[in-house]
């Protein structure tokens, strides 16, 4: 998808994007260089479960997030 650079360095992302990657106005993203200069890619920053992916329910266990299934799934598997 193309999309123009206005005068003072911004893009809009498509509003298909937005949707399909739940971004949200004031949500945070992370933009990231690609190799050999072609490019950037762009990360949503939303927190998720380190296992499954969920955003819902998330609870940190040092740096890792982890979701209510996956908290008991590992906690059962511990034992
Ligand atoms: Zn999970």
């Amino acid at each position: 998808m193309i999309v123009k650079i206005d005068s003072i360095g911004r893009i809009t992302v498509p509003q298909k994007y937005r949707e399909e990657f739940n971004l949200k106005p004031d949500s945070e993203a992370n933009m990231l260089p690609l190799p050999d200069g072609i490019g950037v890619s762009l990360f949503r920053l939303t927190p998720r479960c380190a296992n499954c992916g969920e955003e819902k329910g998330l609870e940190k266990f040092d740096n890792i997030s982890l979701c209510e299934n996956c908290k008991k799934i590992l906690k059962y598997a511990i034992m």
